[in-house]
């Protein structure tokens, strides 16, 4: 049995006397603690390491310059045995117990009244480690704790200064790892997250289980009227106090009607904030390996919404004009109407050969390219089964990123 009860304490020594025995590495590796605690601390070694005589230098330590005496221990709170002599380890020990002063020792921990854990600070919060006497085993979980504080996996929630409000987070555009740490945080201090189809769902697994989990899948249907429900469900949780993440895939302002639910939120003088997602447009070509942008052969992306066809009276686009355009077009919500667009953009003069990748359920387990032309892409879309979601990359890009595809293209960017 090798497992020794302890208490875990945090000891308050601003102020109160702590003295070190010892001048070498394990005392230089605890001293910069207790002054960050605010102990007055005192060395007790004939010689120091220069980093101890450093601080000696600037006034944080003071160092009795000979050996141990045992009225070193009088007037004092806390006290670390680390000479490298355990017969030395042992009085300072026995001088302490006589005094009821905690003591840890270096050299025997089964002897030592007190422990040191490993700690780690992240916002607000002190992580303290015993591994039971393994040293680097507690390192190693300190390490992994704060870790996963810094990413926001363990949800470090902090009830003070936790204001209510409103924060839109873009999840990016599905693989889980691809939302910001910000997005990340946010999510996990949440108390309400309201949730599009889009947004990385395997996240919301692991949020905490008293966060509410609002799926806006599941609200009526009609399009207005759903946008409606989300504005009042924001902002009512919002006035009631809740801390409320509207979360979405890619970014919230990138065709997410983000900045409605701003308007909505700002009406109802709700605080509201942005942390922004990686964008579909842009991430999943890259995730798929085709660069939006290359030297010498697009100095120019467009992206645009191919929800309604060309000439339908409601679109906002000109059609003829992004035919006219020679750098890259990214098209999303298009998969319907590609045949359309792809049509519309020959006839205002792009070549029937321009290339087009369509890249379906990008950075997801599903994720597959479909490679094609502005003259094919109807028949290539209804042939390999194109759904929803996928982005539609238009121009030579796509050929510098698969030549093999495009033999007749010349080799670009040179
Ligand atoms: N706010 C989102 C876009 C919402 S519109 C963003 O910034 O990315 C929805 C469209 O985004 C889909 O129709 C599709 O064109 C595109 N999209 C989003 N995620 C995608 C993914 N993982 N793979 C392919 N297309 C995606």
């Amino acid at each position: 049995m090798n497992d020794s009860p302890t208490y875990l304490s945090g000891l308050r020594l601003i102020d109160r006397r702590v003295v070190v025995v010892g001048g070498g590495h394990v005392a230089q590796r605890r001293v910069p603690h207790l002054i960050a605690a605010g102990a007055r601390v005192h060395v007790v070694a004939p010689e120091v390491t220069p980093a101890i005589e450093g601080l000696v230098g600037s006034g944080e330590v003071t160092w009795h310059e000979r050996g141990f005496e045992e009225g070193d221990l009088d007037d004092t709170w806390y006290c670390i045995a680390a000479t490298n002599f355990p017969t030395v380890n042992e009085r300072v020990s026995r001088a302490a117990e006589a005094r009821r002063v905690f003591c840890v020792r270096a050299d025997d921990a089964l002897k030592a009244t007190a422990w040191t854990p490993a700690t780690g600070r992240h916002d607000g919060v002190t992580v303290a480690v015993l591994g039971n006497r393994d040293p680097g085993r507690s390192a190693r979980v300190r390490d992994e704790i704060v870790e996963e504080m810094r990413e926001g996996r363990i949800a470090a929630r902090h009830e003070q200064g936790r204001t209510p409000g409103v924060v839109l987070v873009g999840g990016g555009p599905g693989e889980p790892e691809l939302i910001t740490v910000a997005g990340r945080k946010a999510l996990m201090d949440a108390d309400v997250v309201v949730a599009d189809r889009l947004a990385p769902r395997e996240l919301l697994g692991d949020l905490p289980t008293d966060v509410e989990l609002v799926d806006v899948a599941k609200l009526p249907r009609g399009r207005s009227a759903q946008q409606e429900e989300i504005n009042r469900v924001i902002v009512e949780r919002a006035l009631a106090g809740k801390r409320v993440v509207r979360f979405k895939g890619g970014d919230n302002f990138v065709f997410g009607r983000g900045y409605e639910e701003v308007i909505a939120c700002r009406e109802a003088g709700v605080p509201v904030t942005v942390i922004p997602g990686l964008t579909s447009p842009v991430a999943v070509p890259a995730v798929a390996g085709i660069p939006v942008t290359h030297r010498g052969v697009a100095h120019d992306f467009t992206v645009i919404s191919g929800h309604l066809p060309p000439g339908h009276p409601e679109s906002l686009t000109s059609w003829p004009a992004v035919a006219g355009l020679t750098g890259t077009l990214v098209l999303m919500m298009a998969v319907q109407n590609a045949p359309a667009i792809a049509a519309a953009l020959v006839e205002g003069g792009r070549a029937p050969e321009t290339p087009v990748a369509v890249v379906c359920e990008g950075t997801m387990p599903g994720e597959r390219t479909v490679l094609s032309t502005l003259g094919t892409l109807a028949d290539d879309l209804e042939t390999q089964a194109v759904k929803p979601p996928a982005i539609i990359v238009i121009g030579e890009v796509v050929a510098v990123a698969h030549p093999e595809s495009y033999p007749q293209h010349e080799p670009a960017g040179t």
